[in-house]
């Protein structure tokens, strides 16, 4: 099931999401549908607030831009950075901004303890745009968004691009 995309400024991408503690069927089907939205807005990664759910679960998968180190699709639940290292500036763009992208700068490497649908711990090993993708997904989970990652002013004109492109965001941004 196709689920309906949040934009900004839908307060919803702003608050952060709850640890998941229950790993049962209703979990897993909401996992499937998270996959299926991602791929029919062919987007590279979703977090759970982006659909309007406040819960700690992502999904990836950059193998469309990066074929020579095929993923797959990677369901992540309750994800943690727990390390990270080095530098990467890559051009990001969001599903809840559709028609913007703008640089933004993260460490290139990363480790990712997370669980699966299953419950099961594990540790995922990340770097470039793998890296970049789940770091965008896990600021998601904390209410932060890849405009909160620019400069005051590179925030404000991406935001104003934004709002040209969907006037109708901007009706509701200033309310
Ligand atoms: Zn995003």
């Amino acid at each position: 099931m196709i689920l309906p995309i949040r934009l900004w400024p839908d307060p919803v991408l702003t608050k952060p999401s709850s640890t998941i503690e229950v790993f049962d069927d209703e979990l897993r089907s909401f996992a499937e549908n998270m996959a299926e939205t991602m791929y029919s807005a062919n987007g590279l990664g979703l977090a759970a607030p982006q659909v309007g759910e406040l819960r700690r679960l992502i999904v990836v998968d950059v193998d469309p831009i990066d074929q020579e180190n095929p993923h797959g699709l990677i369901t992540l639940i309750n994800p943690r950075v727990s390390s990270a290292k080095g530098q990467i500036i890559w051009e990001e763009g969001c599903l809840s901004f559709p028609g913007v992208a703008e640089k933004v700068k993260r460490p290139n490497q990363v480790v990712v303890e997370y669980q699966t649908v299953e419950g099961e711990r594990r540790e995922l090993r990340a770097e470039g745009i793998l890296s970049v993708c789940v770091q965008h997904e896990i600021d998601h989970l904390n209410g932060v968004n890849f405009i909160d990652r620019l400069s005051r002013l590179k925030r404000t004109l991406t935001l104003r691009e934004f709002y040209k492109l969907h006037p109708e965001q901007a009706k509701i941004a200033k309310k």
